[in-house]
């Protein structure tokens, strides 16, 4: 259930009611593809950085382990222990971004796993149970995320499509639910906005499925390759036609820069893999801008990441160490990289619902976008 607390313009601060606990928005989600953050990040660590929801994998969850393995075990929840908020996605970004020879058919997808190119059939019931017996927080329909740029023709009949699946996914979810022995009973589901850089597409799926009462509605298919404008664009199009009592989601979006102005156009959730691989590489985001701990620059700079930063890495080790520790392939450079700039991300998020909270967000995002001016 989600309860908007305060709205001030577009921009939205709210509480968002689950079965593992309550989400405070604007949040971002951490993305932990495999059932762990990338990195050497665990579920303690999570708490430490201030991580509400994790996201995880339907895709890669079902090849690795297997999602009914997962079951056995007693859910996602039990099995990385994590006992706040998880999101999964449908399987469907990854199967028509990763896997081998795909068909799309009315009934669903048939795809080439990537790891052992094994043919699989995944539709929105498949995705639907694969996301029950992970037992996740929010589940998320199954639906076609489309390349940008798709001619016309074809964006119209995947979004009918993606509208049959919606309704498909919808039912067969009641279905687990009201099962005795699903793993979590009050699993939530999240419909997906798609169409493209088509706005007329875009405006009528939202109406569509803004009527079917879903617990919450994603903005999907952007970050694909298209402009930053065009993006804010699309945001702008889409978020008057979905219904204001329940979150929205961009999904896979993005920088900080890209958050502080999703955020300013009425969004409240975001997951992104950008604050993990870049801290895998060294790259790390700071109060002024991001920077390559690889750079000889930092050799002797006995400096914290970012000062003033309260994260693990910060509070206790040197630019100069961590460059050290890179250069000699130590697999504590990425942990204490990954740990820095899922915090930085997390507090921007704490910052922000600060800032609404006090009725200085404007001022804040203009703050912070000079501050980080070219480089974040
Ligand atoms: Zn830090």
């Amino acid at each position: 259930m989600y309860k908007l607390l305060k709205k001030s313009g577009k921009v939205r601060r709210g509480e968002f009611h689950t079965p593992h606990g309550v989400i405070q928005t604007p949040v971002f989600m951490n993305v932990g593809t495999l059932a762990a953050i990338k990195g050497a990040v665990s579920s303690m660590d999570l708490k430490d950085i201030g991580c509400q929801v994790e996201l995880s994998n339907t895709y890669h969850l079902h090849l690795r382990p297997g999602d009914k393995v997962v079951r056995k075990l007693g859910g996602l929840h039990k099995f990385m222990n994590w006992d706040r908020p998880i999101l999964t996605d449908s399987g469907g970004f990854q199967v028509f971004s990763l896997a081998g020879l795909r068909k799309i058919k009315e009934e669903g997808v048939y795809f080439s796993s990537h790891i052992d190119g094994k043919r699989i059939f995944m539709g929105p019931e498949e995705s639907m149970q694969i996301q029950s017996n992970l037992g996740s927080t929010i589940a998320m329909a199954f639906d076609e995320c489309i390349e940008i740029p798709s001619p016309r023709d074809y964006v119209e009949k995947s979004v009918a499509r993606t509208v049959r699946w919606l309704e498909r996914c919808k039912t067969e979810m009641d279905r687990l639910n009201a099962l005795p022995d699903t793993v979590n009973n009050k699993q939530m589901l999240f419909g997906i906005n798609q169409g493209a850089t088509y706005k007329d597409i875009r405006i009528e799926h939202a109406k569509t499925i803004s009527k079917m009462d879903l617990d919450g509605y994603a903005i999907g298919g952007l970050a694909v390759g298209e402009t930053h404008e065009e993006m804010y664009d699309i945001i702008d199009t889409v978020v008057p036609y979905l219904p204001e009592d329940k979150p929205i989601y961009l999904m896979g979006v993005g920088l900080p820069s890209n958050i502080l102005e999703a955020v300013s156009r009425g969004v409240d959730f975001f997951d992104c893999v950008l604050p993990a691989r870049n801290g895998r590489h060294g790259h790390v985001f700071t109060n002024e801008g991001k920077i390559n701990l690889m750079n000889a620059k930092f050799e002797l700079d006995d400096r914290p990441i970012d000062e003033g930063c309260q994260c693990p890495a910060c509070k206790d080790y040197t630019r100069a160490y961590i460059r050290h520790l890179f250069k000699a392939k130590e697999m504590l450079a990425m942990r204490l990289c990954v740990l820095h700039n899922l915090y930085f991300y997390n507090k921007l998020m704490e910052d922000i619902r600060n800032a609404i909270d006090n009725d200085c967000f404007e001022e804040f995002k203009r703050e912070k976008l000079e501050s980080w001016q070219g480089r974040a």
